[in-house]
């Protein structure tokens, strides 16, 4: 008997992991994948403080001090201190601060039901039919939300914000991160993010589901415009990407002794599209929650979880999600980018800042 099985070992479970060994509880990670460091695509850019996550420089591919918001005839450059960060570089830094006598992994198991009775799940199952028991389940499976849509804490069909990426050589400046915006990616966005060694990661990435077909296709094309030649030069095959969700703000995370984290319940920022900062710092107050409800004994505590959330987050992802909703309807128009980003020159660089980086 486990006092917690994650089902899901990516940063969402990983960091709930770590904070939950360190005040000693037994906890279980079952993952389909047989490779905890396999993704389907490696950088992040990040506004976190990796001090707040006790994490080293070495999780650092680049250190970044301005952003860049460019359309086709205008750019607005904001200061700002963040990184792009070598995500296989940042799960092996989790892997190795867990606490072995505290943490157990099984690995290449499915989860595919969670099994209640008498009001308390009981187990999880995988798709052998083979069943693991524990005091409490955290679904941190990310899009796939395995647990959270069987029990509706979130609904079944959702949209997703879909990209593609290329590692490309990078040309430009190496302390700049670029976000291309306008009717040049016809209803989708752009990035540049520059990594080490004169490389960098150029994506694009949309949440209209009639471009998604067309997603590698359209990436070709930025690459070939003369203003983006000047910055990268494909030079690989290697198609990245990924999806991540588009909900409305959830604020229900738990659900008896099931507790939620991560893309599973969507609290990757809808503006920032950034998912780790805000992963790991809810990831941090379950396993608070977590903690008390093993210490005293009483399940009720796991709710406390969602009130400090919505205290955290709950107006920055609703001010958030208006701006992410206006931005999708601006995009495929220069002139209302424009607007946009005449707007952003006249703002302060703090007010910017905030927006940027889905900090209202
Ligand atoms: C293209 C792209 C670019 C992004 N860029 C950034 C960025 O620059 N900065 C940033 O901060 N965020 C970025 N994000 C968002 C960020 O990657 C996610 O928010 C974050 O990975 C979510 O973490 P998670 O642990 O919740 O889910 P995941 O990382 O998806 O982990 C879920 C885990 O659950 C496992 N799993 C799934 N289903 C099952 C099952 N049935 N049984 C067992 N295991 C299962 C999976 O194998 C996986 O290991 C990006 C996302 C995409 C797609």
């Amino acid at each position: 008997m486990y006092d917690v099985i994650i089902v899901g070992g990516g940063g969402a479970g990983l960091m709930l992991a770590r904070e939950l060994s360190n005040k000693k509880h037994k906890v279980l990670i079952l993952d389909q994948k047989k490779d905890l460091l396999d993704f389907s695509f490696y950088t992040l850019a990040s506004f976190m403080k990796l001090e707040d996550f006790n994490l080293t420089n070495n999780v650092v591919a680049n250190k970044i001090d301005e952003v860049c918001i460019q359309s086709k005839r205008l750019a607005s450059k904001v200061k700002s201190n963040l990184y792009t960060l070598d995500k296989k570089k940042l799960h092996e830094e989790l892997l190795n601060s867990l606490d072995s006598e505290y943490v157990s992994f099984k690995l290449g198991v499915q989860i595919k039901k969670i099994v209640k009775e008498n009001n308390s799940f009981t187990s999880v199952t995988d798709k052998n039919g083979n069943s693991y028991s524990a005091k409490i389940f955290v679904d941190a499976t990310g899009t796939n939300a395995v647990l959270s849509k069987k029990v509706g804490l979130r609904e079944k069909q959702y949209q997703l914000a879909t990209g593609v990426e290329y590692n490309v050589k990078y040309l430009g400046n190496t302390n700049q991160i670029y976000l291309l915006l306008g009717s040049t990616y016809k209803g989708g966005y752009g990035w540049i993010f520059p990594l080490k060694n004169g490389r960098g990661i150029i994506g694009f990435g949309t949440i209209d589901d009639s471009l998604k077909k067309g997603l590698k296709e359209r990436l070709h094309k930025i690459l070939a415009l003369p203003n983006i030649k000047k910055l990268v030069e494909k030079d690989n095959d290697k198609v990245e990407g990924g999806s991540i969700p588009i909900t409305p703000v959830l604020e229900e995370f738990v659900l008896d002794n099931l507790v939620c984290v991560g893309d599973s319940v969507s609290q990757v920022n809808p503006i920032a599209g950034e998912g780790y900062k805000f992963i790991f710092e809810s990831a941090i107050l379950a396993s608070k929650a977590i903690d008390k409800a093993l210490k005293n004994e009483n399940l009720s505590e796991l709710k406390t979880y969602e009130d400090k959330w919505k205290d955290r987050f709950s107006s920055n992802y609703k001010r958030s999600k208006i701006a992410q909703e206006r931005l999708n309807k601006f995009s495929k128009s220069d002139l209302l980018i424009d607007g946009g980003i005449l707007l952003f020159k006249l703002r302060s660089n703090q007010k910017n800042l905030a927006s940027l980086s889905g900090e209202y």
